[in-house]
């Protein structure tokens, strides 16, 4: 935890870049100029020196996809292990960021070097905007010291990035912890294959909340649609409509066709304990596996990364379950 010799600052859009357009705000390129500027009227105490780079074209992060995740992974790896930056400052939009946080803390996993993200919920240069103080509040925090892994800094707040949810939008401090159970068992030496420099794929991959009226044939047709991990949002500690036989027999058979089926607690402050149900058990026995307290974003985040990195059903079940960075356990 030194200073900063050589911080990575990753434009990818967001409203922290925008200007007005005759649709409302818009990602615009040419950010650089405007934060060497703004950066000169800035007390330069605890300011590390920095290169820049964008993701072109900017994004307004409700476009972000699997590709921008690993493209922004790629950008960091590259950083960090041949231009010898020991830093990296991902400025994103609001909208999807709690997601690239949690994607990148386990894309990342080994990374030797803190990455922080961070955005803002007024444009810069706008009055009154949070621009510039999450900006260089960003900056000081990493030239301070932070250790590795992804950390999301937002209104004066530093974050776990596998832990974030965005909550608000529309004040300042849009990013929150909540407090989900996180006492799952710690994974000791990292699988080769969740090493940071190891290729990834693109998977397809579902979200489905659980609902009042939810049927079989709906998680049939997403099934069909050839999904390889499916997030399912159970209702409490982990239940769902287990007397509906026909939808229970989708689920069998979409475990025993290889599919990765993982439930977490559509509860903010839930976690899932499948077992305090019987309505819980039988989604366990049809193939369910808990990810705990994760929150969705981790969650998501967590699969991509184990099945975008090859590992098979059994595996990827193991490896969901236990605690890589963070996301399911205190440490
Ligand atoms: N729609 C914007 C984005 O996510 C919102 C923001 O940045 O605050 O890019």
């Amino acid at each position: 935890m030194t200073a900063i010799a050589k911080l990575l600052v990753l434009y990818t859009g967001g409203t922290i870049g925008m200007q007005m357009t005759t649709e409302g705000l818009a990602p615009g390129s040419g950010f650089e100029a405007r934060l060497r500027a703004q950066q000169a009227l800035e007390d330069p105490a605890g300011l590390p020196p920095w290169v820049f780079q964008e993701l072109l074209p900017p994004l307004d992060s409700a476009n972000m996809s699997q590709s921008h995740w690993l493209q922004m992974a790629a950008l960091i790896r590259a950083a960090v292990d041949e231009q010898r930056c020991d830093a990296v400052l991902v400025l994103h939009g609001t909208d999807t960021l709690a997601y690239s946080a949690a994607a990148l803390s386990f894309l990342l996993l080994g990374l030797p070097a803190p990455v922080v993200l961070t955005g803002s919920m007024q444009p810069a240069g706008a009055p009154g905007s949070d621009a510039w103080s999450n900006l260089f509040g960003a900056m000081r925090a990493l030239h301070d010291g932070l250790k590795t892994g992804v950390h999301l800094f937002f209104d004066g707040a530093l974050m776990h990035g596998a832990r974030v949810t965005k909550l608000r939008s529309d004040a300042f401090d849009a990013f929150t912890v909540l407090r989900r159970r996180r006492e799952g068992e710690i994974a000791g030496a990292l699988l080769a294959a969740l090493d940071y420099r190891q290729p990834r794929q693109a998977v397809n991959l579902a979200v489905l909340p659980l609902f009042p009226g939810i049927r079989a044939s709906h998680v049939r047709a997403l099934l069909a649609s050839g999904v390889r991990g499916l997030l399912l949002e159970c209702y409490g500690s982990g239940t769902g409509p287990s007397g509906d036989a026909d939808l229970l027999a989708a689920l069998r058979e979409a475990h025993a066709d290889g599919v990765v089926l993982a439930a977490i607690s559509q509860c903010p402050q839930g976690h899932v304990e499948f077992g305090v149900y019987a309505a819980g058990s039988q989604l366990r026995d049809a193939g369910l596996i808990s990810a705990g307290g994760m929150t969705r974003e981790a969650a998501l985040g967590k699969l991509f990364t184990l099945l975008g990195a090859g590992l098979g059903q059994a595996e990827a079940r193991r490896w969901l379950a236990l605690d890589l960075c963070g996301e399911m356990a205190e440490r």
